[in-house]
């Protein structure tokens, strides 16, 4: 039996502050008097950034069971809270908070007996890792070594517990088969493991197969739009024709999606697909772009000190969990997404290669490297799931990779996802990376960064040409902006001709701009500029292009270096070299684009593009300044790039259309600019919304009354008894409603949990909220498309106000094109009311997950116009009613409890009548 440990814990909530002293015994306590306790003798707290939160005291710091969970249990999901942790321990959670700080003790003492279990599967390495965070200070650290044995033999080093991946030959390129709507068919009832599988379901696996059908002519893929309700089970819809066509072809299907959600979920119907976990693993294989995943040589780096303090602890735990990683994934992956929190952030992005600084082969752990492995992987497998960005951009930049065959799940978010990857972005931080990535480390910034010089060192000594330049493209980077460049700007002495164009940028977005949130972003137009950034543009394109020619010239010669093979190209030197042709490709390509946009300064504007100047901000602190350049329709450069380049592609999504015509969707989509016919298939969700749903207009909160605001959501979060998802279209407002609000639920035991306010990333927020029925979370867009929360969990959906897009600089312009396209005024509030339904959709989508999920959906503004109400499923209930109604119909609704209808008709409350698009 597990002696108790006499360790205090510490406890606190927004309704309270709890100590439970080494014998156990709980009692309330002060903020003071806990904070002065906790900086008296570590206590064992959970979270500790949360609870110091709390506690108003942010550096709080002790034995966090969190830490110690990541340790012992690399990998392994736990939501981050005493009732999920409990449960994941198979402990009882506590019913009280008082009981959780007792709780905490609980918790401690069951994980440190994991030490002394014979059968603890993640025991390698442990007592490695723990001497050296016993070296580094971890609080854990004495606790873990006083019970943990030392191993017999060594353990072995972390990098050579990781398998490695073999190569293989080329695989060859896919058969042209065509696959049989009846085995189709076939494959779904054995997917489904039912005889007679959902007739809207059936009928999509079998238009998804055209898909797959041979390409008919250049540049014209089979392209399938498909509306699939929620519920209709879309995903082995598609899977089912498209396994059945990789089988038979060998060749690869690629599905994208937009949220990490979705990409879970299609991890998890896996098993019906391959029984066997093996053989899963090799031929379903998860992709993201290579910011995502842990690079072996920033780890090995910050393991051997090049990070200090809590980010060196981190690098520990963050290596206790790489060799035990499925695919060394630390963004949604199974690196808990509450780690890097729980060190304020410090250090993990370093850990990913987010700066390509990659050396390929010429890394030591080049055949361990995560990266690499996935990338083998995907080229083996049948089914590769992806997201929409990294799929755009592999056929954008027309990687051997890029895909042939394209499932786009979440297809009403393409639009976003072109736009973001084909734009163009030049500003201080892109800049100072560039100079980075080419000069290296300079000052006293520590750590392996090399710049290309130390890349290519044997390039410089033995090629003179090569050698020139390098020497010159170093030169030139020189004079892009430099450590301490905001600064300088915000002091009116910028340094360079780069510098000083972002000073004018600066002073011309602080003298236009109008800000949309205190504190937030400012932008404005780029048109009708002054002399003075005409001027200052001129100078950094001539600046940029005096680097962009020395870079072209040094990529020219390592080409000719790899062709020529002389004698002092040994196979690492190689690998460096064809790594930087890699690089060099990228980066000429992003300076081709800056110059470009510089160039149109002053001169005449290209229709193709919208181009503004921002100083980007949070919380009034400034950190960019840049000027950025967005495609129109971004959807061109998608159907050119991605679709017309591809065999067979779908788009589905539940709501494709957005509640308007097929044309809206092939506008959205890209496959308007696709010659040839685009086919079309839809089948409506088989839930009954008009039973399980409703939706409530309250008519009575005054907008701008923040008070007011608040108090709503209080009443009717308390009238559903948690569950609630609260979203906002501004982080101010969600901050000043949480604030109000968040002590008197937690004093009702209704957790209230805040995206921008708690120290936690938005997954596992959700995971949380997911886990607790009586728990509500307040957040903004994210949260509108990214929440799967079936069951009890969700129940209702409160909106603040109608979320009408942001009226920036994009957002005119394309207003402005749909009003000319339309050739009336009509046009303009058209393109508005087209976003507004796709986010009410988004928002509504929310609620009803799955057979027998409930719910409602409640907007706190009268403004809400009746012309977007299409974007709620065909007979779902639409009422205006004043808020004590709401209060009430929330309450019934959700117990099934009185007569609803009545109270709604007893308030004069009125049913609208849904309108047409
Ligand atoms: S191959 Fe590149 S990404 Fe992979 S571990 Fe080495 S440097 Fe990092």
């Amino acid at each position: 039996m597990a002696v108790p440990l006499p360790l205090p814990a510490l406890h606190a909530t927004h309704a309270g502050i709890w100590l439970a002293d080494g014998q156990g015994d709980v009692r309330e306590a002060s903020r003071g008097e806990a904070i002065a306790r906790a900086a008296e003798t570590p206590h064992i707290i959970l979270n500790a950034p949360l609870v110091g939160q709390r506690l108003g005291y942010p550096d709080l710091s002790g034995l966090d069971l969190l830490e110690l969970f990541a340790f012992l249990h690399p990998a392994r999901f736990a939501v981050p809270t005493v009732a999920g942790l409990s449960r994941t321990l198979g402990l009882e959670p506590p019913t009280a908070d008082a009981e959780a700080a007792r709780a905490l003790r609980a918790i401690a003492e069951r994980l440190l007996s994991v030490l002394a279990d014979p059968d603890w599967r993640e025991r390698e390495g442990a007592w490695t890792s723990n001497a050296t965070l016993h070296r580094l200070g971890w609080g854990w650290a004495p606790l873990v070594g006083a019970r943990l044995e030392r191993p017999e033999r060594g353990e072995r080093m972390l990098f050579s517990r990781l398998r490695q991946w073999e190569e293989a030959a080329e695989r060859p390129p896919p058969r042209t088969v065509l696959v049989d709507p009846g085995d189709t068919s076939r494959k779904l009832d054995q997917l489904t493991g039912r005889a007679e599988p959902r007739e809207g379901q059936r009928a999509m696996a079998e238009a998804a197969t055209q898909v797959f059908a041979p390409k008919r002519a250049k540049d014209v893929p089979n392209l399938l739009l498909a509306e699939a309700g929620t519920g209709i089970g879309k995903t082995l819809a598609y899977l089912a024709p498209a396994s059945l066509w990789a089988e038979q072809s060998g060749g690869t299907v690629w599905v994208s999606t937009f949220t990490k959600a979705l990409q879970r979920q299609l991890d998890g119907e896996g098993p019906k697909l391959f029984a066997d976990a093996e053989e899963r693993a090799r031929r379903i294989v998860i992709r993201k772009g290579r910011e995502n995943y842990l690079c072996l040589l920033n780890l090995e780096d910050a393991l051997q000190g090049a990070f200090a303090g809590r980010a060196a602890i981190l690098a520990q735990l963050v290596g206790r969990w790489a060799a035990y990683s499925k695919d060394g994934d630390m963004v949604g992956g199974d690196l808990p997404g509450w780690l890097p929190s729980l060190f304020r952030r410090a250090g993990a992005a370093a850990l990913t290669d987010r700066r390509g600084e990659c050396v390929y082969a010429g890394c030591p752990h080049y055949r361990r490297c995560f990266i690499e492995r996935a990338e083998r992987a995907s080229r083996e497998a049948d089914i590769v799931i992806a997201n929409h960005a990294l799929v755009m951009v592999n056929a954008a930049r027309g990687r051997e990779d890029a895909p042939g065959r394209i499932l786009f799940d979440e297809g009403h978010h393409l639009f976003d996802a072109a736009d973001s990857t084909f734009s163009v972005t030049f500003g201080g931080q892109e800049a100072i990376e560039l100079r980075r990535w080419i000069v290296g480390p300079e000052g006293r910034s520590r750590g392996r960064r090399r710049g290309l010089a130390a890349r290519l060192m044997d390039v410089a000594s033995y090629d003179d040409e090569g050698g020139r330049a390098l020497d010159a493209a170093i030169e030139a980077a020189r004079g892009l902006v430099s450590d301490g460049w905001l600064q300088r700007l915000v002091e009116g002495s910028p340094f360079g001709p780069v510098e000083a164009l972002l000073g004018e940028v600066r002073g011309m977005v602080y003298a236009r701009a109008k800000a949309q949130e205190a504190g937030y972003g400012l932008e404005t137009e780029l048109a009708e500029p002054d002399g003075a950034l005409v001027s200052a543009a001129a100078a950094a394109g001539e600046a940029l292009d005096q680097l962009h020619k020395p870079l072209a010239a040094l990529a020219r010669r390592l080409e000719a270096v790899i062709e020529a093979a002389p004698d002092w190209l040994d196979s690492q030197a190689r690998a460096r070299v064809e790594g930087a042709i890699r690089g060099l490709a990228w980066r000429r390509e992003t300076l081709a684009a800056w110059i470009a946009l510089l160039g149109r300064i002053g001169g005449e504007a290209d229709p193709e593009f919208v181009d503004w100047l921002a100083v980007e901000r949070i919380d009034g602190r400034e950190y960019d300044v840049a000027i950025h350049r967005r495609w129109l329709d971004p959807t061109k450069p998608l159907a050119g790039a991605v679709l017309a380049q591809a065999d067979g592609v779908l788009v589905t999504s539940a709501t494709l259309r957005g509640g308007e015509g097929w044309p809206a969707a092939e506008a959205r989509t890209g496959a308007a600019h696709i010659a040839g016919a685009v086919e079309r298939f839809e089948a409506e969700s088989p839930f009954d919304y008009e039973a399980c749903s409703e939706v409530l207009i309250v008519t009575d909160v005054k907008q701008g009354d923040i008070s007011a605001l608040a108090g709503a959501y209080a009443r009717l979060i308390e009238a559903a008894k948690g569950g609630t998802l609260g979203l906002f279209t501004a982080v101010a407002r969600l901050k000043a409603v949480h604030a109000r609000i968040a002590d008197r639920l937690a004093r009702a035991g209704l957790p209230l949990l805040a995206q921008h306010v708690d120290p936690i990333d938005a997954g596992t927020l959700v995971d949380i909220f997911r886990d607790d029925p009586r728990a509500s979370l307040l957040g903004t867009d994210a949260l509108r498309d990214g929440v799967d929360v079936p069951g009890e969990s969700l129940r209702l959906v409160v909106m603040e106000r109608v979320p009408w897009p942001r009226p920036t600089v994009l957002h005119a312009a394309r207003r402005m094109a749909a009003l000319r396209q339309a050739q009336d005024e009509r046009g303009g509030s058209a393109y508005d009311d087209r976003v507004v339904r796709a986010r009410l959709a988004q928002a509504f989508g929310r609620l009803i997950r799955r057979d027998g999920d409930k719910g409602l959906f409640v907007i706190l503004s009268a403004a809400m116009p009746s012309r977007l109400l299409s974007a709620f499923p065909p007979g779902v209930a639409v009422r205006r009613v004043p808020l004590d109604i709401a209060i009430q119909r929330v309450e019934e609704f959700l117990t099934g409890r009185g007569n609803a209808d009545e109270a709604a008709n007893g308030a004069e409350a009125r049913e609208i009548e849904l309108e047409g698009p």
